[in-house]
Protein backbone atom coordinates (compact mmCIF):
# COMPACT_ATOMS: atom_id res chain seq x y z
CA UNK A 1 0.00 0.00 0.00
CA UNK A 2 1.85 3.52 -0.76
CA UNK A 3 1.68 6.44 1.34
CA UNK A 4 -1.23 8.32 -0.11
CA UNK A 5 -3.75 5.17 0.50
CA UNK A 6 -2.68 4.82 3.83
CA UNK A 7 -3.45 8.77 4.76
CA UNK A 8 -6.78 8.45 3.11
CA UNK A 9 -7.54 5.38 5.38
CA UNK A 10 -6.67 6.88 8.65
CA UNK A 11 -8.90 9.90 7.39
CA UNK A 12 -11.74 7.61 6.71
CA UNK A 13 -10.70 5.57 9.91
CA UNK A 14 -11.15 8.49 11.79
CA UNK A 15 -14.19 9.58 10.41
CA UNK A 16 -15.79 6.54 11.42
CA UNK A 17 -14.78 6.45 14.71
CA UNK A 18 -15.95 9.51 15.01
CA UNK A 19 -19.25 9.14 13.91
CA UNK A 20 -19.99 6.05 15.75
CA UNK A 21 -19.34 4.96 18.85
CA UNK A 22 -15.77 3.44 19.70
CA UNK A 23 -15.10 -0.23 20.93
CA UNK A 24 -12.00 -1.58 21.72
CA UNK A 25 -11.46 -4.27 19.60
CA UNK A 26 -8.00 -5.37 18.93
CA UNK A 27 -6.70 -8.96 17.36
CA UNK A 28 -7.50 -10.61 14.52
CA UNK A 29 -11.54 -11.95 13.67
CA UNK A 30 -12.83 -13.93 16.72
CA UNK A 31 -13.47 -17.13 16.42
CA UNK A 32 -17.16 -18.74 16.93
CA UNK A 33 -17.31 -20.77 20.19
CA UNK A 34 -20.03 -22.87 18.25
CA UNK A 35 -23.91 -22.98 17.49
CA UNK A 36 -24.01 -23.36 21.35
CA UNK A 37 -27.33 -23.47 23.59
CA UNK A 38 -30.74 -21.96 22.25
CA UNK A 39 -31.25 -18.30 23.95
CA UNK A 40 -31.91 -18.33 27.20
CA UNK A 41 -35.54 -17.76 27.20
CA UNK A 42 -36.66 -20.73 25.41
CA UNK A 43 -40.10 -20.98 25.28
CA UNK A 44 -42.97 -18.36 24.36
CA UNK A 45 -45.05 -17.01 26.65
CA UNK A 46 -48.41 -18.33 27.25
CA UNK A 47 -50.97 -15.78 25.71
CA UNK A 48 -54.84 -15.34 25.77
CA UNK A 49 -56.83 -14.59 23.03
CA UNK A 50 -57.79 -11.09 22.03
CA UNK A 51 -61.15 -9.59 21.83
CA UNK A 52 -61.59 -8.38 18.37
CA UNK A 53 -64.22 -6.85 16.95
CA UNK A 54 -66.38 -8.53 14.19
CA UNK A 55 -64.18 -7.30 10.98
CA UNK A 56 -61.65 -5.99 13.83
CA UNK A 57 -57.89 -7.30 12.84
CA UNK A 58 -54.65 -8.32 15.01
CA UNK A 59 -52.94 -5.31 15.45
CA UNK A 60 -49.06 -7.04 14.58
CA UNK A 61 -46.17 -4.85 14.54
CA UNK A 62 -42.48 -6.34 13.38
CA UNK A 63 -39.22 -4.63 13.89
CA UNK A 64 -37.53 -5.49 10.73
CA UNK A 65 -38.84 -5.43 7.45
CA UNK A 66 -36.65 -9.07 7.04
CA UNK A 67 -39.52 -9.99 10.49
CA UNK A 68 -42.09 -8.19 8.92
CA UNK A 69 -42.21 -10.27 5.61
CA UNK A 70 -42.20 -13.10 7.45
CA UNK A 71 -45.13 -12.48 9.38
CA UNK A 72 -47.00 -11.46 6.49
CA UNK A 73 -46.40 -14.70 4.64
CA UNK A 74 -48.43 -16.18 7.62
CA UNK A 75 -50.78 -13.54 8.97
CA UNK A 76 -51.84 -12.15 5.21
CA UNK A 77 -54.75 -10.37 5.13
CA UNK A 78 -56.13 -11.54 8.22
CA UNK A 79 -53.82 -9.59 10.07
CA UNK A 80 -53.03 -5.71 10.27
CA UNK A 81 -49.67 -5.69 10.45
CA UNK A 82 -47.17 -2.28 10.62
CA UNK A 83 -43.25 -3.01 10.16
CA UNK A 84 -41.23 -0.38 11.51
CA UNK A 85 -37.70 -0.01 10.06
CA UNK A 86 -38.11 1.01 5.98
CA UNK A 87 -35.98 -0.64 3.17
CA UNK A 88 -32.22 0.47 3.82
CA UNK A 89 -32.06 0.92 7.33
CA UNK A 90 -29.74 -0.98 9.72
CA UNK A 91 -31.60 -2.36 12.45
CA UNK A 92 -28.29 -2.33 14.79
CA UNK A 93 -28.18 1.94 14.81
CA UNK A 94 -32.35 2.42 14.02
CA UNK A 95 -33.87 4.46 16.52
CA UNK A 96 -37.79 4.39 16.93
CA UNK A 97 -39.72 7.61 15.25
CA UNK A 98 -43.07 9.17 16.88
CA UNK A 99 -45.27 6.85 14.15
CA UNK A 100 -43.14 3.76 15.51
CA UNK A 101 -44.42 4.56 19.22
CA UNK A 102 -47.93 5.04 17.60
CA UNK A 103 -47.67 1.77 16.04
CA UNK A 104 -45.80 -0.25 19.00
CA UNK A 105 -48.47 1.64 22.06
CA UNK A 106 -51.65 0.18 19.98
CA UNK A 107 -50.20 -3.16 19.11
CA UNK A 108 -51.52 -6.46 20.59
CA UNK A 109 -48.05 -8.14 19.78
CA UNK A 110 -44.88 -7.14 18.78
CA UNK A 111 -41.92 -9.50 17.17
CA UNK A 112 -38.58 -8.69 17.37
CA UNK A 113 -35.37 -9.99 16.46
CA UNK A 114 -33.85 -9.95 20.40
CA UNK A 115 -30.62 -10.87 20.64
CA UNK A 116 -29.68 -6.91 21.15
CA UNK A 117 -30.09 -6.54 17.53
CA UNK A 118 -32.17 -3.74 18.13
CA UNK A 119 -30.07 -1.94 20.86
CA UNK A 120 -30.85 1.31 19.69
CA UNK A 121 -34.12 0.77 19.96
CA UNK A 122 -34.23 -0.97 23.25
CA UNK A 123 -35.28 2.09 25.35
CA UNK A 124 -38.40 2.46 23.63
CA UNK A 125 -39.22 -1.27 23.92
CA UNK A 126 -38.97 -1.32 27.44
CA UNK A 127 -40.91 1.54 28.17
CA UNK A 128 -43.74 0.74 26.03
CA UNK A 129 -47.66 2.75 27.21
CA UNK A 130 -49.33 0.14 25.69
CA UNK A 131 -48.94 -3.96 27.15
CA UNK A 132 -48.42 -5.89 23.76
CA UNK A 133 -46.64 -8.63 24.80
CA UNK A 134 -43.04 -8.64 23.09
CA UNK A 135 -42.15 -11.91 21.16
CA UNK A 136 -38.49 -12.33 19.53
CA UNK A 137 -38.72 -14.88 17.03
CA UNK A 138 -35.51 -16.24 17.94
CA UNK A 139 -37.20 -18.25 20.71
CA UNK A 140 -35.40 -22.03 20.32
CA UNK A 141 -32.75 -20.85 17.48
CA UNK A 142 -29.70 -22.34 18.61
CA UNK A 143 -27.73 -19.20 18.78
CA UNK A 144 -24.01 -18.61 18.01
CA UNK A 145 -22.25 -17.16 20.74
CA UNK A 146 -18.60 -15.35 20.89
CA UNK A 147 -16.84 -15.66 24.07
CA UNK A 148 -13.95 -13.60 23.91
CA UNK A 149 -15.06 -11.01 26.68
CA UNK A 150 -11.32 -9.95 26.56
CA UNK A 151 -11.22 -8.53 22.98
CA UNK A 152 -14.75 -6.46 23.60
CA UNK A 153 -16.34 -9.55 20.85
CA UNK A 154 -17.87 -11.44 23.44
CA UNK A 155 -21.78 -12.06 23.08
CA UNK A 156 -24.33 -13.34 21.12
CA UNK A 157 -24.09 -13.23 17.47
CA UNK A 158 -28.29 -11.71 15.91
CA UNK A 159 -28.03 -12.31 12.75
CA UNK A 160 -29.87 -15.51 12.94
CA UNK A 161 -32.00 -15.53 9.42
CA UNK A 162 -28.89 -15.90 7.28
CA UNK A 163 -29.26 -19.59 7.68
CA UNK A 164 -33.01 -20.12 6.26
CA UNK A 165 -33.29 -23.38 9.11
CA UNK A 166 -33.59 -20.52 11.78
CA UNK A 167 -36.37 -18.68 9.85
CA UNK A 168 -38.46 -21.95 9.86
CA UNK A 169 -38.40 -21.46 13.83
CA UNK A 170 -39.37 -18.24 13.15
CA UNK A 171 -42.42 -19.42 11.46
CA UNK A 172 -43.05 -22.11 13.64
CA UNK A 173 -43.17 -19.16 17.13
CA UNK A 174 -44.82 -16.90 14.76
CA UNK A 175 -48.01 -19.12 13.70
CA UNK A 176 -48.13 -20.28 17.35
CA UNK A 177 -48.43 -16.61 18.62
CA UNK A 178 -51.11 -15.37 15.75
CA UNK A 179 -53.11 -18.67 16.67
CA UNK A 180 -53.43 -18.21 20.44
CA UNK A 181 -54.33 -14.56 20.57
CA UNK A 182 -56.82 -14.88 17.38
CA UNK A 183 -58.14 -18.47 17.36
CA UNK A 184 -60.59 -17.80 14.57
CA UNK A 185 -57.78 -17.39 11.75
CA UNK A 186 -55.86 -20.39 13.59
CA UNK A 187 -56.52 -22.84 10.85
CA UNK A 188 -55.62 -20.07 8.21
CA UNK A 189 -52.35 -18.82 10.14
CA UNK A 190 -51.19 -23.09 10.24
CA UNK A 191 -51.92 -23.99 6.94
CA UNK A 192 -49.85 -20.51 5.66
CA UNK A 193 -46.90 -21.26 8.01
CA UNK A 194 -47.02 -24.90 6.34
CA UNK A 195 -46.67 -23.50 3.04
CA UNK A 196 -44.48 -21.49 3.76
CA UNK A 197 -41.92 -23.98 5.24
CA UNK A 198 -42.20 -25.68 2.36
CA UNK A 199 -40.34 -22.79 0.53
CA UNK A 200 -38.15 -22.18 3.11
CA UNK A 201 -36.71 -25.96 2.47
CA UNK A 202 -36.23 -25.60 -0.92
CA UNK A 203 -35.00 -22.30 -0.50
CA UNK A 204 -32.53 -24.12 1.77
CA UNK A 205 -31.66 -27.25 -0.55
CA UNK A 206 -30.90 -24.21 -3.31
CA UNK A 207 -28.83 -22.21 -0.95
CA UNK A 208 -26.85 -25.70 -0.55
CA UNK A 209 -26.20 -26.49 -4.10
CA UNK A 210 -25.19 -23.54 -5.07
CA UNK A 211 -22.40 -22.68 -2.45
CA UNK A 212 -21.42 -26.11 -3.30
CA UNK A 213 -20.24 -24.52 -6.86
CA UNK A 214 -17.32 -23.19 -5.20
CA UNK A 215 -14.40 -25.37 -4.22
CA UNK A 216 -14.37 -25.49 -0.42
CA UNK A 217 -10.77 -23.54 0.17
CA UNK A 218 -12.22 -20.68 -1.52
CA UNK A 219 -15.28 -20.12 0.47
CA UNK A 220 -13.59 -17.61 2.18
CA UNK A 221 -15.50 -14.28 3.07
CA UNK A 222 -14.28 -10.87 4.26
CA UNK A 223 -17.55 -8.58 5.16
CA UNK A 224 -18.69 -5.28 6.54
CA UNK A 225 -18.78 -6.44 10.08
CA UNK A 226 -19.07 -10.50 11.79
CA UNK A 227 -22.96 -10.66 10.14
CA UNK A 228 -22.07 -13.57 8.06
CA UNK A 229 -21.61 -16.19 10.61
CA UNK A 230 -25.09 -17.94 10.48
CA UNK A 231 -24.60 -18.07 6.61
CA UNK A 232 -20.83 -19.48 6.83
CA UNK A 233 -21.87 -22.71 9.13
CA UNK A 234 -24.60 -23.48 7.12
CA UNK A 235 -23.45 -23.28 3.68
CA UNK A 236 -20.20 -24.16 4.28
CA UNK A 237 -17.85 -20.87 4.28
CA UNK A 238 -15.40 -19.26 6.53
CA UNK A 239 -15.84 -15.76 7.37
CA UNK A 240 -11.63 -14.89 7.64
CA UNK A 241 -12.54 -10.77 8.02
CA UNK A 242 -14.29 -7.57 8.82
CA UNK A 243 -13.87 -4.04 8.05
CA UNK A 244 -15.72 -4.11 11.99
CA UNK A 245 -14.58 -7.15 13.38
CA UNK A 246 -17.88 -6.63 15.69
CA UNK A 247 -21.38 -8.48 15.78
CA UNK A 248 -22.97 -5.14 15.75
CA UNK A 249 -22.28 -1.56 13.38
CA UNK A 250 -22.46 0.36 16.22
CA UNK A 251 -18.52 -0.66 16.73
CA UNK A 252 -15.37 0.56 14.92
CA UNK A 253 -12.30 -0.97 13.65
CA UNK A 254 -9.10 0.36 15.17
CA UNK A 255 -6.52 1.93 12.93
CA UNK A 256 -4.73 -1.39 13.69
CA UNK A 257 -7.56 -3.77 12.34
CA UNK A 258 -8.02 -1.77 9.28
CA UNK A 259 -4.02 -2.40 8.68
CA UNK A 260 -4.25 -6.55 9.20
CA UNK A 261 -7.57 -6.76 7.31
CA UNK A 262 -5.69 -4.92 4.11
CA UNK A 263 -2.67 -7.11 4.63
CA UNK A 264 -4.88 -9.83 4.93
CA UNK A 265 -7.11 -9.06 1.93
CA UNK A 266 -3.48 -8.62 -0.24
CA UNK A 267 -1.87 -11.86 1.22
CA UNK A 268 -4.42 -14.23 0.79
CA UNK A 269 -5.76 -12.56 -2.26
CA UNK A 270 -9.30 -11.91 -1.23
CA UNK A 271 -11.21 -11.54 -4.11
CA UNK A 272 -14.67 -9.84 -2.82
CA UNK A 273 -15.65 -7.79 0.05
CA UNK A 274 -19.11 -8.77 1.15
CA UNK A 275 -20.72 -5.49 1.95
CA UNK A 276 -24.29 -4.90 3.35
CA UNK A 277 -26.52 -2.45 1.74
CA UNK A 278 -27.17 -0.54 5.11
CA UNK A 279 -23.55 -0.07 5.89
CA UNK A 280 -21.30 2.68 5.00
CA UNK A 281 -18.96 1.27 2.09
CA UNK A 282 -16.81 3.77 2.32
CA UNK A 283 -13.65 1.82 4.32
CA UNK A 284 -14.17 -0.97 2.31
CA UNK A 285 -14.47 0.74 -0.98
CA UNK A 286 -10.95 1.95 -0.25
CA UNK A 287 -9.87 -1.30 0.58
CA UNK A 288 -10.79 -2.83 -2.27
CA UNK A 289 -9.11 0.53 -4.66
CA UNK A 290 -6.05 -0.77 -2.87
CA UNK A 291 -6.12 -3.70 -3.10
CA UNK A 292 -7.42 -4.73 -6.06
CA UNK A 293 -10.60 -6.97 -4.11
CA UNK A 294 -13.78 -5.68 -5.32
CA UNK A 295 -16.99 -4.34 -3.06
CA UNK A 296 -19.93 -7.01 -3.76
CA UNK A 297 -22.87 -5.43 -2.01
CA UNK A 298 -25.46 -8.05 -0.44
CA UNK A 299 -28.72 -7.90 1.68
CA UNK A 300 -28.10 -8.39 5.39
CA UNK A 301 -29.78 -6.19 8.07
CA UNK A 302 -32.74 -5.13 5.72
CA UNK A 303 -34.43 -6.08 2.82
CA UNK A 304 -34.28 -4.05 -0.82
CA UNK A 305 -37.74 -1.90 -1.55
CA UNK A 306 -40.00 -3.75 -3.58
CA UNK A 307 -39.01 -3.12 -6.88
CA UNK A 308 -35.24 -4.30 -5.63
CA UNK A 309 -33.92 -7.83 -6.14
CA UNK A 310 -34.34 -8.42 -2.15
CA UNK A 311 -37.57 -7.41 -1.88
CA UNK A 312 -38.67 -10.63 0.49
CA UNK A 313 -36.43 -12.40 2.55
CA UNK A 314 -36.58 -15.85 -0.07
CA UNK A 315 -35.40 -13.43 -2.81
CA UNK A 316 -32.66 -11.79 -0.32
CA UNK A 317 -31.17 -14.96 0.99
CA UNK A 318 -30.89 -16.29 -3.02
CA UNK A 319 -30.04 -12.90 -4.07
CA UNK A 320 -26.60 -12.91 -1.62
CA UNK A 321 -26.11 -15.93 -2.27
CA UNK A 322 -25.99 -15.37 -6.23
CA UNK A 323 -23.68 -12.25 -5.36
CA UNK A 324 -21.11 -14.69 -3.33
CA UNK A 325 -20.55 -17.15 -5.89
CA UNK A 326 -20.24 -15.42 -8.70
CA UNK A 327 -17.66 -12.96 -6.97
CA UNK A 328 -15.72 -15.91 -5.77
CA UNK A 329 -15.37 -17.82 -8.59
CA UNK A 330 -14.51 -14.69 -10.76
ZN1 LIG B 1 -25.56 -6.60 11.78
Amino acid sequence: MNRISWRSLIMLWAMGAALLALASCAGAMPKPASRAAPVADATLPTLAPITLAAGEKLRVVATTNIIGDVVRQIGGDAIDLAQLLPAGTDPHSYQARPDDLRQLNRANVIFINGLHLEEAMQPVLANLDGNAPVIAVNIGVPIRELGDAATGHAGVDPHTWMDARNVKRWVENIAAVLSALDPAHAELFVANAAAYQTQLDELHQELVAAAAAIPVQQRNLVTDHDNLGYLADAYGFTVTGAVIPSLSTLAAPSAQELAALQQQVEQENVKAIFVGTTVNPNVANQIASDTGAVVAPIYTGSLSDASGPAATYIDMMRYDMTQIVAALQQ
